[in-house]
């Protein structure tokens, strides 16, 4: 059959989760309104929960995962999209609810996608991805609080990672001065590559004291937990904390000073049903605000046959910057 492609299907027999990759046909896939030839896609810490099932990402089995792909609509039932167009996916609950990005065709609904930003490639798209996406989202969001480059310092955690590398690269790149916070000191000069003007080791951000002296302006957080209880007390007067991540867990166990004293704002933020304006205006400020060849310093490369063994990684918090995935070798 001529319409066979291949995909990464996830499945589940007695509580333990599989992966392979599998040929499939066109008739296989979910009802949509647009089929999109994939081209690269890019594997996030959700993925990583969803491949190996140790988070509880996949509502149901089997499942195509990858939460993010950017590929050229093949045929469209929707006025939006016509073949030829170049598209990109991220969110929308793709690769946990609905089939994702780790195959080589996927079909979505039409106003799940947004266009390939001029000036962007494919490739370049998945290097940011929801990463990419989520990083921008963090300095709009502190941006909108009333941020400026003016400002003394901002810190990114995690910095190593895919948020993280991205948000240190749009920071240092609109003139702010970075901290970026790792816990692996191999990475001190690929973050100073990205722009970061200091680095602070994760491991001294514990928490302490209900207020510290006032040391950041801004801050993106990718890890949560302690290292979010660490950072609060520190922040400066009127700053403000976008916090995205869980990568060094979930609880919170924080006082109310921060707040109440120093007027600090933990803003939220969330990738996956962002309204379609908003999205297209973080697409695009991603293509202005990182420069091309620092993209190329943040992601590598990989075939749809390494994804199982990069899942690991990723969780095991190994992984430097951006993974992409080409989905055709
Ligand atoms: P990565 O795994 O690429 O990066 C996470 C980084 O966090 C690691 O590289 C590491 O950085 C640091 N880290 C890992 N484990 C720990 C730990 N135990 N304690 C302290 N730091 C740790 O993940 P992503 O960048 O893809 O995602 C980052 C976080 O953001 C994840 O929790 C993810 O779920 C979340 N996320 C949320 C989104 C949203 O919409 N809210 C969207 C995208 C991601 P280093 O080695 O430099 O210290």
């Amino acid at each position: 059959m001529t319409d066979t492609f291949k995909a990464l299907v996830l499945t589940e027999e007695e509580g333990k989760v599989r992966s392979a990759i599998s040929d499939l046909t066109t008739t296989d896939l979910p009802e949509g309104d647009v089929l999109v030839s994939v081209a690269y896609s890019n594997l996030n810490y959700k993925d990583g929960l969803a491949v190996t099932g140790k988070g509880r990402i996949v509502r149901r089995y089997p499942m195509v995962p990858g939460i993010d792909f950017a590929g050229t609509v093949e045929e469209s039932r929707s006025p939006l999209w016509k073949p030829g167009d170049q598209v990109v996916l991220t969110g929308w609950e793709v690769g946990e609810k609905y089939w994702g990005g780790f195959s080589q065709k996927a079909r979505v609904r039409a106003e799940w996608l947004v266009p390939l930003p001029d000036g962007m490639t494919a490739q370049q798209a998945m290097a940011h991805g929801t990463a990419g996406f989520t990083a921008m989202l963090c300095v709009l969001a502190l941006e909108h609080h009333g941020l400026t480059p003016g400002d003394d310092a901002v810190i990114v955690t995690g910095a190593g990672g895919g948020v993280g590398s991205v948000a240190v690269a749009i920071l240092a790149h609109l003139g702010y001065h970075v901290a970026a916070s790792t816990g692996r000191s191999e990475i001190h000069d690929y973050l100073r590559g990205l722009g970061a003007a200091e680095i602070v080791d994760r491991g001294t951000l514990k928490p302490g004291k209900p207020l510290e002296s006032e040391r950041w302006a801004g801050a993106v957080d990718t890890v949560g937990g302690d290292t979010l209880a660490a950072l609060l007390p520190t922040m400066r007067m009127e700053s403000a904390v976008a916090a995205c991540g869980l990568a060094g867990g979930t609880t919170l166990s924080t006082t109310v000073f921060p707040f109440i004293l120093r007027g600090v704002k933990l803003l939220g933020v969330n990738s996956v049903l962002v309204p379609l304006e908003r999205r297209r205006a973080a697409w695009d400020r991603l293509a202005r605000d990182v420069p091309t060849a620092t993209l190329d310093r943040i992601m590598q490369t990989i075939p749809l046959a390494d994804v199982p063994a990069m899942s690991e990684e990723i969780l095991r918090g190994r992984v430097r910057g951006r993974v992409v995935i080409d989905v055709n070798t």
